[in-house]
């Protein structure tokens, strides 16, 4: 057997190696490396998969997710209410950009933000909603949109862990997530669903005009070079990183399935532990698996367990040990506010392996090695 991984990069390159390489030769060959033809393509060709939204590259997902802000003209103090537990890059952003996080807890059995818990933190300076597609599943985009109809806000959709998902609305609508908000925004870090050899990503925009404003965001706030109508940044989508991700997006769905497939036979290997709850699958969304969460009984010594499974060579993740509210650069204003559902999940969440590759051999004997330390 080969060493298990939590993502197996290397064996899902060596299949379409040759595709890949060819597509970074060509970059080298043209020269092409900042803004080659291959960004366009690339961006064309997702912005067909996603069923025809404008497609916006950047840098990586942290950016994209700070242009789009950037791109609402919002003031100093305005609010943006986001799920507590999510990656910190969706909370640095706002507090970047001198705006004001306000925290929500989330779902106990989904990990997205609770929307029944979303109005009461609405207040006058609130702005925009930031839903965060967590671990590979849409949060309760219908509830969201309509809140946000309400009471006027815009919504940027965190997409960094969901490529690929799609989302139901009740009248029988089925759309990508990232696509129904104003803007969704997305990474290809390499451990993503559909990741590139470095850092990447993008926004997905509705409205042609947030769009172009995107853009020119991204590009130094440039319309015409060398005419600056906003202040912006520098923020691209690497050439010879495009062309990797426009051979990857061919394979995504039978990425996704992959996933999926793996998650079904670790839910029939789990059923019986009744110590373990595996990962739901909320009704209205399609789950992407970008991880495999666990949710640990309290009697389970999560740190004992990891430490065994390690001793066997097997990986596990924590996402996230620390929520955000107690993190020193963020407890200023929250610190005293209570999220009992992140806070359990901090120490009782565990990610198993899970990626395009992983063999059920690999995944049987995970579950032999959780289950002989639970004996
Ligand atoms: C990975 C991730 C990001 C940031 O993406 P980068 O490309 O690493 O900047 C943002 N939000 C979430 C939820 C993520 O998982």
């Amino acid at each position: 057997m080969n060493k298990i991984q939590m993502v197996d990069l290397k064996g899902q390159y060596e299949k379409i190696k040759d595709e890949i390489n060819a597509g970074i030769q060509d970059v080298i060959d043209q020269t092409a490396f900042i803004n080659g033809p291959k960004v366009k393509e690339f961006s064309e060709h997702l912005s067909q998969y996603l069923g025809g939204i404008h497609v916006v590259p950047c840098a990586n997902g942290t950016d994209a997710l700070q242009i789009a802000l950037m791109a609402l003209d919002l003031k100093s103090g305005d609010e943006i209410i986001l799920p507590v537990h999510t990656y910190v890059a969706t909370a640095e952003v706002i507090a970047l950009l001198q705006l004001k996080p306000i925290f929500v807890d989330v779902h106990p059995d989904f990990f997205t933000i609770d929307v029944t818990q979303i109005e009461n933190k609405i207040s006058s300076k609130t702005k925009a909603i930031v839903p965060v597609h967590l671990y590979g599943q849409c949060a309760d985009m219908e509830t969201i949109m309509q809140m946000a109809l309400k009471h006027k806000l815009f919504v940027i959709e965190d997409t960094a862990q969901a490529i690929g998902a799609k989302y139901t609305f009740s009248d029988g609508r089925e759309v990508f997530a990232g696509t129904i908000g104003d803007i969704g925004t997305t990474s290809f870090f390499p451990s993503k669903n559909l990741g590139c050899f470095g850092d990447g990503g993008a926004m997905f925009v509705k409205n042609s005009e947030m769009a172009n404003k995107c853009t020119m965001i991204a590009n130094h706030g440039q319309s015409v070079k060398y005419q600056h109508d906003v202040v912006g940044c520098n923020s691209r989508l690497d050439t010879i990183q495009a062309a990797i991700l426009d051979v990857k997006l061919k394979y995504l769905d039978d990425y996704c399935k992959a996933r999926q497939d793996a998650a079904s036979f670790y839910n029939e290997l789990l059923k019986d532990v009744s110590r373990i709850n595996t990962p739901k699958n909320y009704n209205k969304s399609t789950h992407v698996y970008h991880q495999y969460t666990l949710i640990l009984d309290d009697s389970i010594d999560r740190t004992g367990l990891q430490n065994f499974l390690k001793e066997k060579g097997i990986p596990s993740m924590i996402y996230y040990p620390i929520p955000l509210h107690k993190q020193k650069a963020y407890k200023e204003n929250n610190q005293w506010e209570q999220f009992p559902v992140t806070e359990k999940l901090s120490n009782t969440v565990l990610s198993i392996p899970i990626h395009t590759e992983i063999t059920k051999s690999e995944q049987s004997f995970i579950v032999e090695t959780i289950k002989s330390y639970l004996k």
